[in-house]
């Protein structure tokens, strides 16, 4: 059957697609074997990756996993899942740069997609896949995402086993949370020695509006300093150490753990 895909991201490399994903065998990774693809899969898997640890704020263990290569939950970075995917579809399938705005019927069960003054269609099927802020949503659900008062700052260390051989034992192979006071830091193993770091703690929601520029990875920095200084400097190393690629992610329905 033919599909068209409309995305807003104007091409596959617009932007990072994000951290590390965990796929398990009743969902992902059965989803990639009913589409023919595990064998592309295999070859990008990081089951290396697995581990995991929680720390309290002083940088006491908590708790502790890591087995080399064991588990069944296997790690891939979001991009090369992406690219795994997109390379199975016909060329024309994805519409890249095509912010959907609406979608209405078309009579006989059939819709139409809006990209801009652009009508598409008529479609018998319509797939919302469009995130949190869905505009395909509404159809069918009078709700809106609502800020839970958790915000997240991610950021990105690079090259961490050679730059910053402590901070590579800390988030060990996986994944790292560090909790306390209703905050946590999550620091989780990405491919190509590369660490990705959600700060995550509780300001109301113009909170960046109203005291710094969000643009400004030096003001982030500080701020994320000042607001976890009572974690231990080995943690918070983490920031010190950060590139300059900060983003708060506008993630209204995160239920964060502390
Ligand atoms: C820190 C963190 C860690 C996570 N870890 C895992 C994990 O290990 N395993 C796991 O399974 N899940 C994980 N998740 C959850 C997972 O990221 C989400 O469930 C998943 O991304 C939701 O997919 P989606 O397709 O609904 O939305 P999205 O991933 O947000 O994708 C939406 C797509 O639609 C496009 N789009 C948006 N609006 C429009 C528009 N109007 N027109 C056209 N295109 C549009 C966007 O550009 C994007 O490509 C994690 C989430 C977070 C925040």
């Amino acid at each position: 059957m033919a599909a068209t895909v409309f995305e807003r991201d104007a091409h596959a490399r617009a932007r990072p697609q994000g951290g590390t994903l965990d796929l398990h065998e009743e969902s992902g990774l059965l989803a990639l074997d009913r589409a023919g693809l595990t064998e592309a899969f295999l070859k990008m898997a990081r089951y290396e990756d697995q581990g995991d640890r929680l720390l309290d704020r002083s940088g006491h263990v908590h708790f502790e996993y890591e087995e080399a290569g064991a588990g069944d939950r296997p790690e891939i970075d979001r991009s090369a899942l992406r690219d795994i995917l997109l390379e199975a579809l016909p060329s024309q399938c994805v519409r890249w740069d095509s912010v959907v705005c609406s979608v209405s019927p078309a009579g006989d069960n059939t819709w139409n997609v809006m990209v801009g003054d652009q009508s598409f269609g008529s479609f018998d099927l319509v797939v919302g896949a469009d995130g949190a802020w869905s505009c395909v949503r509404p159809l069918l659900s009078p709700y809106k995402p609502q800020y839970t008062g958790l915000t997240f700052i991610e950021f990105g260390i690079n090259d961490i086993d050679r730059r910053f051989p402590v901070l590579s034992k800390l988030v060990g192979r996986g994944k790292v949370g560090i909790l306390g006071g209703g905050r946590e830091i999550i620091a989780q193993r990405n491919g190509h020695a590369h660490v990705r770091v959600y700060a995550i703690f509780r300001v109301p929601a113009d909170w960046a509006s109203r005291r710094f520029d969000l643009t400004s990875a030096a003001s982030l920095r500080t701020e994320l300093l000042r607001e976890f200084s009572d974690f231990a400097n080995e943690i918070t190393d983490l920031f010190r150490a950060a590139n300059r690629q900060f983003r708060r992610s506008a993630n209204p329905c995160a239920a964060g753990r502390s």
